[in-house]
């Protein structure tokens, strides 16, 4: 059953009757509404990439997983060589520059392939049997192709707090009561990418616990029609142009992206979906390879949207009349120069990669970590840079329906004519584009997400001034200079 197409994926998520809370409405139709649509839609282009009509795209999607001895999507696979974490990437950047958005699936991978690894140690050092629970879990994943979403991130409460010390202990997902058959969990998971697009979440712990956090210290996964989770729909900047007829002013109209709060109250956890109970050091090496690998994901998918903007951004040059200005030419070649030193940071981390102790691959952490740090960064001079050369109707064009006014369509029309040959609809076309990536719904992942997705850039400036090497440097100093 493994390979579905993009049309069988969202057969099979409205299949599980989701209910969600979307802008004070309780919400079951979740697959025709206006603010869901194109968010699955953009899941459904990792599924159809597997059917790509050219070869060279199928083969970044397909590739046989020794798990479950089946052809897969590589959305599903745990990492066999370095080869494998490259294509992942590539693949990654295929995606981001045909949706221009997130398109949601790759949280869940990142996080298989840490947890992979970490029951693996963690079995081996405490004689626990989390590897071979999750091999069977993920080996169902694979068969049936699923989507799987990648719940780390708690409220945190006070962020100068432990989460045993947090006024309401719930700010951090803990267990709240232990069965026989299982646990029952309470707490929440903020800003879940394409939670309502997914068919099971992996739920892992936010940090590193320490002694008397154990009830903290839980991984497991369950279906996400599963009783006591409840999903409020998050809201992004601009979202109610998805509402709108004409769609002219949604900027990016066939697809986006999708954050939602998720609430676990009292919600059962049968023992055979738990990968992680009270073990505490493997808490935070959970938390390091998750994040590690998500950060290597952001050197595929924002490059690809960078992709969309630079485009974009070229698209207006020539409309507007500019792009043989030199200043003009210059500033898009910067854009390209940032956007493929993301893709070389994402594609080096990756090559530089290893083997786990479990036998998947996992990237090189301090690669990785520069390539996020990156993240946080170059996006936001991409984004200032196409504001620059898109000019200020980026701000302030007058809506579609004005556009479709008898009496003051023409007037927009002629007042928004450029460059010969330009038509002025295309041209509010490719301006809404750029703003929806500079400023609407699609800042969320390109820039909000850039910034704080896989942790805020002090997450990575420690990763770094940890796996820096400082020593082993200051080291190579004595040696050159025979200092003893
Ligand atoms: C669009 C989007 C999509 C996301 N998707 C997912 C997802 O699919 N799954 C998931 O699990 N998570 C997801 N996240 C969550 C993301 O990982 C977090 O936003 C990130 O880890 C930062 O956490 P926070 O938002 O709570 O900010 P905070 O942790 O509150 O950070 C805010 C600032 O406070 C600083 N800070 C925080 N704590 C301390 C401290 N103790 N001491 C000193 N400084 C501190 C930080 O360095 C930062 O500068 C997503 C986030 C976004 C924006
Ligand atoms: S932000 Fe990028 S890496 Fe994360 S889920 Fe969306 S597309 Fe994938």
């Amino acid at each position: 059953m493994a390979l579905k197409t993009g049309r069988e994926y969202q057969q099979s998520i409205e299949k599980l009757a989701l209910e969600a809370h979307v802008m004070g409405r309780t919400e079951t139709q979740l697959g025709d509404h206006g603010l869901v649509q194109p968010s699955r839609a953009a899941v459904a282009v990792t599924y159809d990439g597997a059917h790509a009509e050219d070869a060279a795209t199928r083969a970044l999607f397909r590739v046989h997983s020794p798990l479950c001895k089946e052809e897969v999507n590589r959305f599903t696979h745990l990492h066999r060589s370095t080869d494998d974490l490259v294509k992942k990437v590539t693949m990654q950047r295929y995606c981001g520059h045909t949706t221009g958005c997130c398109f949601q699936r790759c949280v869940g991978m990142d996080a298989a392939n840490a947890v992979y690894s970490t029951t693996f140690d963690c079995d081996a050092a405490c004689g626990t049997d989390y590897h071979a629970r999750f091999n069977a879990y993920w080996t169902m994943i694979q068969k049936d192709d699923l989507v799987v979403d990648g719940a780390m991130t708690d409220p945190k409460g006070d962020r100068g707090k432990r989460p045993k010390d947090q006024k309401d202990p719930d700010l951090f997902l803990r267990v709240v009561d232990r069965k026989p058959e299982g646990v029952v969990v309470c707490g929440a998971k903020l800003h879940q990418t394409g939670m309502l697009n997914a068919h099971e979440v992996l739920v892992m712990p936010t940090m590193g616990m320490r002694e008397g956090e154990a009830d903290w210290a839980i991984c497991f996964a369950v279906p996400t029609n599963t009783p006591g989770i409840r999903y409020i729909y998050g809201r992004q900047t601009s979202d109610t142009r998805k509402l709108e007829t004409p769609s002219l002013d949604m900027g990016n109209p066939r697809y986006g992206g999708q954050e939602v709060m998720t609430v676990f109250d009292h919600v059962f956890v049968p023992h055979e979906r738990i990968f992680l109970n009270g073990e505490l050091p493997y808490s935070g090496r959970l938390v390091e390879r998750f994040a590690a690998y998500h950060r290597q994901s952001y050197g595929g998918c924002k490059v690809g949207v960078g992709d969309v903007l630079i485009g974009a951004t070229a698209l207006i040059a020539r409309m507007n009349g500019v792009a043989q200005a030199s200043h003009i030419k210059d500033k898009l070649v910067e854009m390209i120069h940032l956007n493929e030193t993301l893709f070389a940071c994402g594609i080096a981390c990756s090559a530089m990669g290893h083997a786990t102790a479990a036998g998947n691959f996992e990237i090189d952490m301090l690669l990785a970590n520069v390539c996020k740090l990156n993240v946080t960064r170059f996006p936001y001079e991409l984004a200032r840079l196409a504001t620059d050369i898109a000019g200020g109707l980026l701000g302030t064009m007058p809506s579609a329906h004005d556009l479709e006014d008898p009496v003051t369509g023409p007037y927009i029309k002629k007042y928004l004519a450029a460059a010969e040959g330009a038509d002025p609809v295309d041209r509010i076309k490719v301006l809404r584009l750029i703003e929806n990536l500079v400023a609407g719904s699609g800042a969320v992942a390109y820039l909000i997400e850039s910034m704080h997705g896989a942790g805020p850039p002090m997450a990575q400036r420690i990763m770094i001034g940890r796996q820096g090497g400082l020593e082993e440097k200051m080291a190579r100093v004595r040696t050159l200079l025979k200092i003893p």
